[in-house]
């Protein structure tokens, strides 16, 4: 087996079980570096401090699987498939829906897996080395541990060419998916594109959110910036909202954003806008008592945040002047630089900016499903506000 051995005082992150290696804290690889080989590591003094996958020309150089002096065991990825699943089956906190994440990665010690269900499909994303290379294990593992009847693999090109690994995309086994697989969460059907849609389809990282805003939509008109295919859009329909216009600019999603409003709430007056939501933003008018605002990723790195923090406070502050007195503002950010306490801040500056008070209410974020470890803070990217104005 190939040795990994760390450069001195750059053992200190994997002592506290933090399960990346980058480049820099790496001395030397003793023996056989092919991609996704599994490495032992060691400090710089020799002492061992655990296994993890090598992926030579990626800058998350090793991902720690296991820690400490003993050998994991053969078929340690294959218990961790089974645990992940298990942790999830017959949970109160995901009960109602038959889509869930059933494994999310790092989150589940299982550094380059995401797997998701939809009804009896899953969709799998193997995007790192060592999960690409023991891909039939991973599979075999997976249809033991779900019995799912079909499974589909979502090619992850950015993660591929980072990892130097191909790009692949089919079914893993059982017939080819029928887009859109139809999904019901807590009463909502959502139409899932598992092929070409987003992530793997759709946004299940805010189930708890679609719930809220259900509770919070009777009697509401509703506007939902960067709707993706409706996840909120509809939650506020079914949840009396009095007129709900959704805004996104992929094609693909505002029409199946139209066959979920027409599906699941067709009596309630409903406009799906094709177009850039920072300028719907800032229309005049201030017209809504319930406004959802879910951009995608500004900040990617943490270079980007200055930038981001501007632009997230810019859509708010426009989104709080469309907004009635008592109105809800549910918004989000997707990234793990902009934390709770950056995005309360920067809630508070469009507040000031807009000469309107917000008040917290709450905060969200992802749901049982997306659990974050702690050893890897990294894994937290989605935080949320639930505001008032
Ligand atoms: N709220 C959605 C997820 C939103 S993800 C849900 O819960 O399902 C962000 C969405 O914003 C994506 O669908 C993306 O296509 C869209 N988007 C990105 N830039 C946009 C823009 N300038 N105007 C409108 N939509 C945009």
């Amino acid at each position: 087996m190939a040795v990994v051995v760390l450069h001195p005082g750059r053992d200190r992150s994997v002592r506290r079980r933090h399960p990346w290696i980058r480049p820099g804290a790496v001395a030397r690889v003793d023996g056989a570096a092919e991609p996704g080989v599994q490495v032992r590591v060691l400090s710089a003094e020799g002492e061992p401090l655990g296994f993890g996958h090598l992926s030579p020309g990626s800058q998350l150089r090793v991902r720690m699987l296991w820690f400490g002096k003993e050998t994991p065991p053969e078929d340690l990825i294959e218990r961790r498939i089974a645990e992940a699943v298990e942790r999830r089956s017959g949970s109160p906190l995901l009960a109602g829906t038959d889509a869930l994440r059933l494994v999310n990665a790092e989150s589940d010690g299982l550094p380059g897996l995401t797997v998701d269900r939809y009804g009896d499909l899953l969709v799998v994303k193997l995007n790192a080395a060592g999960m690409e290379s023991r891909r039939e294990r991973v599979v075999a593992a997976l249809r033991r541990a779900t019995g799912a009847a079909a499974a589909f693999e979502r090619a992850d090109s950015s993660a591929a060419r980072r990892e130097g690994i191909a790009a692949r995309q089919g079914p893993l086994w059982g017939e080819p998916p029928q887009v859109p697989v139809w999904i019901e969460e807590r009463g909502r059907r959502h139409p899932v594109d598992v092929v070409a849609g987003q992530k793997t389809g759709f946004y299940l990282d805010q189930r708890d959110s679609r719930d809220l805003v259900e509770r919070l939509a009777a009697g509401r008109r509703v506007l939902d910036l960067f709707a993706y295919t409706g996840g909120f859009g509809v939650a506020a329909a079914r949840g009396g909202a009095s007129e709900v216009v959704l805004v996104e600019s992929s094609a693909a999603a505002a029409e199946l954003a139209r066959l979920a409003l027409e599906r699941n709430a067709p009596q309630v007056p409903a406009r799906v806008r094709r177009e850039d939501a920072f300028r719907v933003a800032r229309e005049p008018g201030e017209d809504f008592d319930l406004i959802v605002v879910d951009p995608p990723p500004l900040a990617r790195v943490r270079h980007d945040v200055p930038r981001a923090s501007r632009a997230y406070k810019d859509v708010l502050l426009h989104a709080t002047r469309r907004a009635r007195p008592g109105a809800y503002l549910l918004a989000f950010a997707c990234s793990h630089h902009v934390g709770p306490d950056l995005f309360r801040k920067i809630a508070f500056g469009a507040s000031l900016d807009a000469g309107r008070p917000l008040r917290v209410l709450g905060t969200l974020g992802p749901p049982a499903d997306h659990p974050v470890s702690a050893d890897h803070p990294e894994g937290s990217y989605l935080t949320g506000l639930l505001l008032q104005v």
